[in-house]
This record gives C-alpha cells, structure tokens and sequence, in this order.
C-alpha cells in the first residue's frame, strides 16, 4: 500500500548526511579503520565493543543499565562488564569450553546473558542465545543439531533442559545462574565459580571468519536451521548501527528484543557496544506503562522497537503516552514486520518523531534496507538499501525487474555480515544462492522509480507473528505428536495486531470429537514444546487436509479458503 504522501527531513549534521551520495562512493574496507585490530587478521569483537572502552576514558560510562519486571536494577559500566565476562572467560576456560564450541544462553535478558555472550566471544566460542520462552523440545532441536558443549541456564529454566539431557550426549556442562547448594553431574554454579576465578583474562584473538554465534530460524520446510554468524560482523554491526539506528556518544539506547531474536543480539549487545553507546535492558513482558516509565525514567533516546508493540501503544491511546514525559525520545526505529503508514502518523502525533522502519533477517547479520535521519520518509517502505548494500528485485529466473513490478527480494552477496554456514547443511546453504550469485531473502517485493523498497510478502509459507519467524512445518510436527491429531496443516492469518497469527487446521484422529477443551489442551501442548509464541491462537478442526499428490500440505489452499480468495490451481491436489 503505497502512502502518497512524504515526511521530509531537516538536514542532518552527523553521521549518514546524504544517503545517495554515500551510497554511490562508499567501500566497506574504509570502515576498517574504525577497529583497533583488523592489522594482522587478529581480532576479536570483545574487544572492540568492550575491552577497547574499558581502557579509555569512557570506562566508566554505563554500558548496560538493566531492570526486571519487579523493579529490580543494576548498572554496568564499560570496566565492570569487561572484568564480568574477563572472569567469565576464565570460568568458561577452566571446564574446557575451547575456541569454536557451541554454548548455548538459555536464560532471560539477565545481565549475566549479556556478559555471557562477551566472554564467549573472548574464548573464540560460538553463542546460541534461546528465547526463555522455548520449550524442552525447541532447545533439543538446536543444540542436537550443532552438537553443543554447554548450556548457560537457571535452576528454573534447567527442568526444560533436564527433561531432553539424555538425548544431548554431546552437552557435557550445564552452568546455573542463581543455582543453590545442590549440583547434579556436569553442573556447575555460575556465583561460585566466579568467585574463584581470576580477573586477568588474556583476549583469544581469532580471524576475522572464525564464527561468533549462531541463531536457528524458520523456513518452509524443516526444522529450524543454524544460521552461524562470523567475528567479521562487527564491520557492519557498527556502522549500521551509527548511520540507521543513528547512535552517537551521549545517547541513552534501547532495544526491546530478547537476544534469541537476532535484532537482540546485533542491535542489542553488538551494535551499540561497538559504538561505546550506553544501553537499557528490560527484563520483563510487554507493558505499557511500564515501558513508558522506562523511556521516562532512563531517559532513553534511542528507541528500537517492532510493529506489533508499537500497534499495542497505538491500541492503549494518547493519553497512556501523555502521563509520562517522553521529552527525551530523539529517533525511534522499527524493524521484524511492515510498519503501517497509520503507525507511523500515530508516532509523529503523539511523539512528535517519525519511526523509522527498517528490514534484515537472522541470514543478513545486519540491517540491509532503512529509512536514515537524512532521508523522507515514504510512509509504508523499509526505505533504501544501506551504503555497500546492492539490493534488486528478480524473477524466478534471476532477471532484473523494472520499477514497480513484484518480484523477489535478492541481495548481492558479499557483505561483511552476511551468514557464513546454515550449520552442517550445505544444501541449505545454497538454496539461498540458487539464483546465480544473488542472496534470495525469501521475501517479495517492490522497487519505485525513486529507489525505495517497498515489502510485499513472504515468497514461500513462512508466518510472521508479532516478529517472530515459526516454520509451519515446526508446528504442524508438533501438532501431530498430540494424541488427538492425525494431521495438520499450519498458515500464517491477518492480524491487525500481530502482523499475523498461527492457525491450525487439524484432522482428529479416530475416538477423538471436537471440542473447546480439546482446542485448550492442543494450544497447551504446542506452546509447552516449542514456545509460547508458536503455538495456534485458532484451531479449526476439519475432515482433511488439502494435499498434493507428492503428500505435500497444500498451505496456500487452507490460506485462501481462510481469506476467501480463489483457492487456484488444484490440479496436483490429492482430491477435489
Ligand atoms: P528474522 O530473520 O526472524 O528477523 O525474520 C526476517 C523476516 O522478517 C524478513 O524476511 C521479513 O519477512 C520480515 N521482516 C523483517 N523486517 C521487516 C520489515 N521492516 N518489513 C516487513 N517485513 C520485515
């Protein structure tokens, strides 16, 4: 939906000044001068987001300003997370975590994540941050799949981990954040161990290819794969996060997503750190007014959040928004779904800001198209692709598409964050570059005659809830595991709220009547397994599911019985 009219900007002083012209001249090798150590190929992101303030005068800035949900706070300068996750680096070398192992962070948005993820980095070990909100069989899959060492974790959390350790043979370490007295086989207590270690740390210095974490994401087909990201990164972290999120020195940041997201870990410990900028982190569920009284009391400058939260303040009203002073708001950023041109009219009124919509993925390592502080803003477009960024719409052949037309998203590949292994699955890999050499995002799109991208929809089935990325296929396996269910078959529906919801369309097996209660129970099941945001918000059961003859759920033909559309060509469906 193209929004006719645009928000031009004042001109801007700092950082990105005129996106076109940058674009034009930009080479990636110029933002290596802004790294201490790229010299010999001896690098490591720790140091350049941490250690490198630490020994600066910034040193005792605060590099993390942290609440939970029961008003409990803390505060992390630059030093004392350097010394945190030095410690730590020496706890994770003490019981054998070597560079290149997987370790996993199933843990809330507690600081010690945050100085877990730096002290991985500094051992040259690969991060899996997990949601809190996973179920034991989503934690199975991801850390079988990569054979991890260890897991990060709480006592409480561990009963999830305990229930699935058998089939783990790889996971010899489970550390427990906040444990008591009392420690299984392989079990040790993150406080005890940090009292014993030593705060001299020697950094591992790694090549800039050697991998920094890894993130599982959904795709049509399959289970999560593990898009594994390089130390090499950081190059596009930092600037991404200077020239789009526009952080400078002095400002107060915020992401609001959990690091099991990837926005939570690039743009919520990677990004600002790397450009020494102080962040806050709320631990907690979505609140209105708690959320504004962070704004307010934090005094946050920088605000980057999603849609469908920004939608849920839209819903509360301008009046929720009058009771706190927001004054200190200077830019506000959105990414993870299409950001309405209502949203964004809503935020010029009652925040007296434009929101500023941008567009990446788990596989991209960094944003790739944005709106810039420089830039108008054409309401309803995730803007223009960043400096460096080669960005086209093609055909299903590869041929370039003029202005205007609908076709699929593709990156040229190349850049420094681009993904670097769908781990152990070379095959996935390259389904990505089955085009020639271009990076096919997955996504359809649009291209106007000023250049601006304009987002159209998901090329294959892939829901997009509330910002968070569920395969159907993930929950449709999880649906048929349930005693009841014979089959299923899983679409993403319109939501004005969340983008989209998860409904489910299942086949009982024989013995099995609908009802609400059986309804309550499968809802239950699948948010118990994978997480409480991919469970089915509706459940409609039915006598079969439309398939292809080849076996294949045909989820386009539930989606558009559900929307009322033509259900298309059926000529490969099993009957009709
Ligand atoms: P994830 O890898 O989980 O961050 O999901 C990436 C996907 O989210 C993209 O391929 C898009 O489908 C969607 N997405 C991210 N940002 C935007 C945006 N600004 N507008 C529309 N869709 C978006």
């Amino acid at each position: 939906m193209e929004y006719k009219e645009i928000i031009y900007k004042t001109p801007v002083k700092e950082g990105l000044i005129n996106h076109d012209k940058t674009y034009r001249d930009f080479e990636w090798k110029a933002v290596l001068d802004h790294f201490e150590c790229f010299s010999n190929n001896e690098v490591n992101i720790a140091h350049e987001a941490i250690d490198k303030h630490a020994t600066t005068n910034g040193k005792n800035k605060n590099a993390l300003i942290w609440e939970d949900e029961n008003g409990r706070q803390k505060e992390y300068t630059f030093q004392s997370i350097k010394r945190q996750s030095d410690k730590f680096a020496n706890v994770l070398k003490n019981i054998g975590i070597e560079k290149g192992d997987r370790v996993f962070l199933f843990l809330p948005r507690i600081p010690e994540l945050y100085i877990g993820i730096i002290a991985l980095a500094k051992v040259g070990a690969i991060a899996g941050p997990l949601f809190s909100a996973f179920g034991p069989e989503a934690v199975k899959d991801r850390l079988l799949d990569c054979k991890a060492k260890a897991i990060i974790t709480t006592p409480d959390l561990n009963q999830r981990v305990c229930e699935i350790k058998e089939q783990l043979p790889t996971l010899k370490h489970t550390i427990l954040v906040d444990s008591g007295n009392t420690l299984e086989e392989g079990e040790v207590s993150y406080a005890s161990e940090m009292n014993k270690a030593s705060e001299s740390y020697k950094m591992r210095w790694v090549d800039p290819e050697d991998y920094l974490y890894i993130l599982y994401t959904s795709g049509t087909t399959g289970k999560p794969k593990g898009v594994t990201h390089a130390h090499n990164d950081m190059i596009s972290q930092y600037l991404t996060t200077k020239w789009v999120l526009d952080l400078r020195e002095d400002d107060v940041y915020w992401c609001t997503a959990d690091p099991g997201w990837v926005t939570g870990t690039v743009y919520g410990i990677w990004g600002p750190w790397l450009n020494g900028v102080s962040q806050v982190v709320y631990d907690g569920r979505f609140d209105t007014e708690k959320w504004y009284s962070i704004i307010e009391k934090q005094k946050v400058t920088v605000w980057y959040t999603a849609p469908t939260a920004l939608r849920m303040l839209m819903k509360a009203g301008v009046k929720a928004a009058r009771n706190y002073d927001l004054s200190s708001l200077r830019y506000i950023c959105s990414v993870g779904e299409p950001l309405n041109p209502e949203v964004i009219k809503w935020g010029i009124e009652v925040y007296g800001l434009t929101i500023h919509d941008n567009w990446w993925q788990t596989e991209t390592g960094s944003i790739m198209i944005a709106n810039y502080p420089s830039l108008p803003v054409k309401p309803g477009s995730m803007g223009k692709p960043f400096p460096g960024i080669c960005a086209k719409i093609i055909d299903a052949k590869g041929k370039e598409l003029p202005p205007g037309q609908h076709g699929l998203l593709a990156l040229k590949r190349g850049w420094p964050s681009m993904m670097r292994e769908i781990w152990g699955n070379r095959d996935k890999f390259d389904e990505y570059f089955r085009v020639s050499d271009w990076f096919a995002t997955g996504d359809t799109a649009y291209v106007d005659d000023d250049g601006y991208f304009w987002f159209v929809g998901r090329a294959d089935d892939v829901i997009n809830t509330a910002g968070h990325r569920v395969g159907p296929f993930e929950v449709e396996s999880a649906l048929v595991e349930h005693d009841a269910i014979a089959e299923a078959g899983v679409i993403g529906k319109p939501d004005t709220e969340r983008g989209e919801i998860i409904k489910a369309f299942v086949v009982l097996g024989q013995g099995h009547q609908p009802s609400d209660s059986l309804r309550d129970d499968i809802k239950g099941f699948v948010k118990n397994r994978l997480a409480a945001h991919a469970y089915p918000r509706e459940i409609e059961f039915i006598e079969s599911v439309p398939k292809t003859r080849s076996g294949k759920i045909m989820r386009r033909v539930l989606k558009a019985r559900e929307l009322g559309l033509p259900t298309g060509d059926l000529s490969t469906l099993e009957e009709e």
